[in-house]
């Protein structure tokens, strides 16, 4: 039997492809600029909210509520990737993230390590941030233990209304308070990425850290669709992790079942279990066995910059200090030796691919 899967439609269409200034991230100049703010040494973090009567009309509560939602959505995310994604080839070092508890403070009395500013800027950041005027949102780190590996600083997000809204033609008037607040949520999760270490990614379409999603997701004709209960970004920042959920309209042809026609199969993945219906009816169903999983590509997740300061990490050799040593994780998988069950009660066997999206990119013939 001959089966050809043929990608995609995902299940929000977000496969247009920015083109930016890319910044490699590569070379000295960044030293340990580009660093997570906290690695596993740190225990706890201390987050306060400071938010202007001009950043919405959520009650404060409300974005309280988003804010831990953000930083659980972290925290999740590493605990689902940690152990199995995360390697480094040269020599042992360990990097764990999101390992922290993260307290939250009532007051911001500049003790904490990290503050949320919602819809406002000091005078003094203002100075240090000339585009503020453009800024959706942003992390900055504004100072670094380079002994303890430990960053502190700031995630600022623009207010919707005042003399501080950004200026933005295509920005909703309510980005933040409309509906279920999704874009608030999604730029609070970027900003966080930036935190965690993650760079802006300006060519890729992965979804999170995309260069320009804060702006994409805040956009008048956008905010609307962000809302929806099933409006997810991009739940696996690194590519494809080991749940390979993911939903699509594939072109299938059944060279056997279907004398060489194609037919139009919707695919649900989701844990661990993959269905294919056709015609609104399950067609066959996929029990995923990930013991024959493979990784297929191996992407640089984030980058740690150590100097002879550091504290942290035990008896390096020399090449580790004064280069950005870079974390990689498996973002695309091949899973071999599947087994397709046929509603008809056919049982056959193939390998599948999963791209960073986690979509089923084919089923090669076995
Ligand atoms: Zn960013």
């Amino acid at each position: 039997m001959r089966l050809l899967l043929f990608s995609l439609v995902l299940g929000l269409n977000f496969s247009t492809v920015w083109a930016g200034n890319g910044t490699s991230g590569g070379g000295n100049i960044y030293g340990d600029q580009l660093n997570p703010w906290f690695l596993q040494n740190t225990p706890t973090v201390s987050y306060c909210v400071e938010i202007d009567p001009d950043f919405s009309d959520l009650p404060r509560s409300r974005v309280l509520e988003v804010v831990g939602e953000s930083i659980e959505f972290w925290k999740k995310t590493f605990r689902e990737y940690r152990g199995i994604n995360f390697s480094q080839d040269s020599f042992e070092f360990d990097v764990k993230l999101g390992t922290q508890s993260f307290q939250y403070k009532d007051t911001c009395d500049g003790k904490e390590d990290l503050k949320f500013q919602m819809g406002f800027l000091t005078q003094e950041q203002q100075v240090l941030l000339p585009n503020h005027r453009q800024l959706l949102g942003i992390a900055y780190r504004t100072s670094y233990d380079s002994a303890q590996l430990r960053g502190k600083g700031f995630i600022y997000v623009a207010p919707e209304r005042g003399p501080s809204r950004p200026v933005k033609p295509l920005m909703h008037p309510r980005p933040w308070s409309h509906g279920l607040n999704r874009p608030l949520l999604f730029t609070l999760q970027h900003e966080l990425g930036h935190i965690f270490g993650l760079q802006d990614d300006h060519y890729g379409s992965v979804g999170l850290m995309d260069a320009k999603l804060v702006e994409r997701v805040t956009e008048r004709s956008n905010v609307r669709d962000m809302n929806k209960v099933n409006a997810i970004i991009s739940s696996y920042p690194f590519g494809c992790n080991m749940k390979l959920e993911s939903h699509g309209a594939y072109s299938f042809l059944t060279s056997e079942s279907e004398k060489g026609k194609w037919v139009l199969v919707e695919v649900l993945s989701r844990n661990g279990r993959i269905q294919i219906m056709h015609d609104k009816k399950l067609w066959g169903e996929i029990e995923l066995s990930f013991d024959r999983a493979v990784s297929t590509n191996d992407v640089s997740a984030i980058s740690v910059y150590l100097t002879r300061a550091q504290r942290v990490f035990r008896n390096l050799p020399r090449e580790a200090y004064n280069q950005h040593l870079e974390i990689y994780h498996n973002s695309e998988y091949e899973l071999r030796d599947q087994q397709l069950k046929l509603v008809s009660g056919e049982v056959k066997k193939f390998n599948m691919e999963f791209d960073r999206n986690c979509t089923a990119l084919g089923f090669p013939d076995v």
